[in-house]
């Protein structure tokens, strides 16, 4: 438990990235009052059902009196959101927001935003492929980086807004970094958006093979479509958001991937067995720098071959 960083806290969206900072807000004492607004009513009175903060019944409402309001929702309801928000905020506020893109971020949270408040787009580098309020869990953020992006304006106080913002989120656990949004939106392009492009095509391409083959794509799937899967199945609404909103970025990985893929089937084809060893190893190579840096376990098959004990 730290001393809170804000007194009080908006968090608008109450899903899976919402819910988790409401429930890592309070285990770590890093705000005061924490106050959830969400567009569905049944959102709302799950949220109040499982004690996530007190859940207002506007946007106006949940917003007004906040030190920090939070956009959690896909990223292409930014721009309603914050419009919604700012006339009701109070004077010296920082508006943030989690969306997975941040040029669009940055530009619909500028277009609704006046100079009494401080903009601060930021993505935090975790989630899992639930949704809701009930997927959401405190330790999410713990360990993960937060790509903060701030809007620079020059306005009185930007400097200790940016400094809070981070306090908050090293409070959940995070690792803070600022960045241009332009360079978040091509690293992410790459390590994100493309690999979940690929698993939603990997899946819809076996789920049509899957009517040929008779059950057998499910049966018989091992590890790797089975990983495919998980993050195939992450919510469609953001992710929708995501390819809509990063679009350059995204194809212009997209078609280096394109070339990359076509070189190993080239490989095949011609039976280049040493082109195809250079690749496979150079990649090896990449996981374990992952491995090192502390992104993920080195756990044989994520720890999922640990025997089971005995019930
Ligand atoms: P989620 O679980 O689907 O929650 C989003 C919630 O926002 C839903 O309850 C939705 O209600 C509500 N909502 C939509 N428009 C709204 C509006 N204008 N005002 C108030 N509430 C609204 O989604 P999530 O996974 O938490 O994602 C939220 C944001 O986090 C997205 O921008 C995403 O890019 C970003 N993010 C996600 C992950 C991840 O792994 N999931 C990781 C990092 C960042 P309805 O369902 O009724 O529309």
């Amino acid at each position: 438990m730290t001393d809170p960083v804000f007194p009080r806290i908006a968090i608008i969206g109450a899903g899976l990235i919402g819910s988790s900072i409401a429930r890592a807000a309070q285990e770590y004492g890093t705000a005061g009052e924490i106050i959830l607004y969400d567009a569905s009513p049944d959102v709302r009175s799950r949220a109040a059902e499982i004690g996530l903060g007190k859940v207002a019944p506007t946007l106006e409402a949940a917003v007004s009196g906040a030190d920090c309001v939070i956009l959690c929702v896909p990223v292409g309801a930014l721009g309603a959101a914050a419009a919604g928000a700012v006339p009701a905020m109070k004077d010296g506020a920082i508006l943030t927001d989690v969306g997975s893109v941040k040029s669009e971020a940055a530009r619909a949270l500028k277009a609704a935003a006046d100079s009494r408040i401080h903009v601060i787009p930021g993505h935090p580098i975790a989630g899992t492929e639930q949704s809701g309020p009930d997927a959401g869990f405190a330790t999410l953020f713990r360990g993960a980086w937060h790509i903060l992006t701030p809007v620079v304006t020059g306005a009185a106080g930007e400097a200790e807004a940016l400094e809070r913002l981070t306090a908050f989120w090293r409070g959940l656990g995070a690792k803070v970094e600022s960045m241009d949004a332009a360079r978040h939106d091509r690293v992410l392009a790459i390590t994100s958006h493309l690999p979940h492009l690929i698993a939603f095509n990997i899946v819809a391409t076996a789920f049509d093979m899957e009517t040929v083959e008779q059950g057998e794509v499910v049966k018989y799937s091992a590890g790797g479509f089975r990983d495919f899967t998980r993050i195939a199945a992450s919510d469609p609404v953001m992710w929708r958001d995501v390819f809509l909103n990063n679009r350059e970025a995204v194809l212009e990985c997209l078609g280096r991937f394109s070339e990359d893929l076509a070189a190993l089937q080239r490989a095949i084809r011609w039976g280049d067995g040493d082109m195809l060893m250079r690749e496979f190893t150079r990649a090896r190579t990449i996981r374990k720098a992952i491995i090192d840096a502390g992104q993920d376990s080195g756990a044989v098959n994520f720890g999922r071959n640990v025997p089971k004990t005995e019930e």
